[in-house]
């Protein structure tokens, strides 16, 4: 048998993080054909730079990771399209340019999209939500010549969109529904920092508030918002950022189970023959698979992308979740996650606290009362080495020993000032 013969044809839907990381680690290790289709760009770009782009930092073209010859010299073809169906009897994608494509195999990496929850007024012009390059270039259009905006949502994408509109100087109402900045993922401490570096760039920022209504003028534009305390505020663009959900809706109808995403085993296989998804779509059938049933980040998409390629190219491997990690920057405060950090202390759980009189500098290390291994670690305004934090939670290490060795962690070696946290050893610290 000839070479091609035995090739398969590897179908990838989306080119965000998760379809790509398939796509290259499937030719690593095959020879099969690759297409990867995306109705969004001709290449792969990194979602988690496009506020750069708004803010003047980098163009577009910087947020790419590969240039444009990378997909052919690797022989990965491209398809700019959108999948309007799967057929998964006749193993072939119904495509919004009407020229279908057949697959042997199909990996569906179609991410999110932004949540929308009916509220009057969220179809007018200048309200929106931030996932896609359209979203950007139709945000720079809608805050032209604005004298206010107003944000919805505080989660991760609503301080950035906070963040991007600052940068051009146009005033920032941000509606937010918790009594503090993510008091559902972060402990008060870090909860009020994050709100004090929100006000202190003139973010006019209303907690316990939340969104009733959006206005319009009489040419369909946006022009003020109502709160659920009867208060008016005028605006000429109002972000929608409460949260996303899985990008499915092209899937109904078709054999593939969903729930709110696409059902995967710890493989990433879908109720299909040879039909994966990988990355935001993806939802593990086992919700102790993974953090949790849905993930929705960067690094994990990349690590689903990694596991179902070597499945594919013949090592069935189930996903190791590994340590929870996640980072983000609120305006200029750096802030990183490791592990089971929640809210709510549990009763299992005992916390050790460490910041600088500022607040600016925060490090808090949890750690489980009878085994007393570390559980997780939080920092503020202070850079932690992933690589030893996910050691130490991975091998289960106690904090006995991880306190006096706390300055392996510690990623900015100027930063003498926190390593006080270990002489605090069995008490909370504040220095
Ligand atoms: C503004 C913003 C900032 C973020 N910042 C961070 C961060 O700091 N850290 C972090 O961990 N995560 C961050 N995220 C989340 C992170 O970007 C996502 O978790 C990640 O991009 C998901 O990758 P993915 O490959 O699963 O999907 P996506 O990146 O969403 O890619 C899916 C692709 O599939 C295409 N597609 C979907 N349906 C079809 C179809 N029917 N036909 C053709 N193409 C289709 C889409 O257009 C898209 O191009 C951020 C997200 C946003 C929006």
């Amino acid at each position: 048998m000839r070479q091609q013969d035995m090739e398969r044809n590897i179908v990838i839907i989306g080119n965000g993080v998760a379809g790509i990381t398939a796509a290259r680690f499937i030719r690593k290790n095959s020879y099969d054909r690759i297409t990867v289709i995306s109705s969004e760009s001709d290449h792969f770009f990194s979602r988690t730079a496009l506020m750069y782009i708004y803010m003047g930092h980098m163009t577009y073209q910087d947020t790419k990771p590969y240039e444009d010859w990378f997909w052919t010299k690797n022989r990965i073809d491209l398809i700019r399209d959108r999948v309007v169906a799967v057929d998964t009897d006749a193993r072939r994608l119904e495509m919004g340019s009407g020229k279908p494509v057949s697959y042997d195999v199909l990996i569906i990496a179609s991410g999110s999209q932004s949540n929308k929850f009916g509220w009057p007024g969220q179809d007018l012009r200048g309200v929106q939500g931030l996932y896609s390059l359209e979203d950007l270039e139709e945000m720079e259009r809608q805050t032209v010549d604005i004298s206010r905006a107003v944000v919805v949502g505080g989660g991760l994408i609503g301080i950035e969109m906070a963040e991007m509109l600052h940068s051009r100087h146009i005033p920032v109402t941000f509606l937010v529904r918790e009594r503090s900045y993510m008091d559902y993922l972060l402990p008060a401490e870090e909860s009020a920092i994050v709100d004090a570096e929100i006000r202190a760039h003139q973010i006019d920022l209303r907690l316990s508030t939340e969104l009733a209504e959006i206005t319009g003028n009489d040419a369909g534009h946006v022009n003020g918002v109502m709160t659920n305390h009867g208060e008016r505020i005028e605006c000429g663009f109002v972000g929608l950022t409460s949260g996303v959900r899985p990008n499915v809706g092209f899937l109904k109808g078709s054999a593939i189970e969903l729930d709110r995403g696409v059902l995967v085993n710890d493989r990433f296989q879908t109720s299909a023959d040879d039909v994966y998804a990988i990355g935001d779509c993806a939802q593990f059938i086992d919700p102790t698979v993974a953090h949790r049933p849905i993930e929705q980040l960067w690094y994990t998409a990349r690590k689903h992308g990694k596991t179902v390629a070597r499945t594919i190219c013949g090592s069935p491997t189930r996903y190791e979740r590994g340590a929870f990690f996640n980072s983000a920057k609120f305006f200029t405060l750096e802030y990183q996650t490791y592990g089971d950090i929640r809210s709510d202390l549990p009763d299992t759980q005992e916390t050790l606290l460490w910041h600088n009189r500022s607040g600016r500098r925060l490090v808090r290390i949890n750690f489980d009362s009878e085994s007393r291994r570390v559980v997780g670690f939080n920092a503020f305004g202070v850079r932690l080495r992933h690589e030893v934090c996910e050691k130490w939670l991975l091998e289960g290490a106690v904090v006995d020993r991880v306190l006096p060795q706390l300055s392996l962690a510690d990623f900015d070696p100027e930063c003498a000032e926190w390593r006080l946290a270990s002489a605090a050893a069995a008490i909370n610290y504040s220095g």
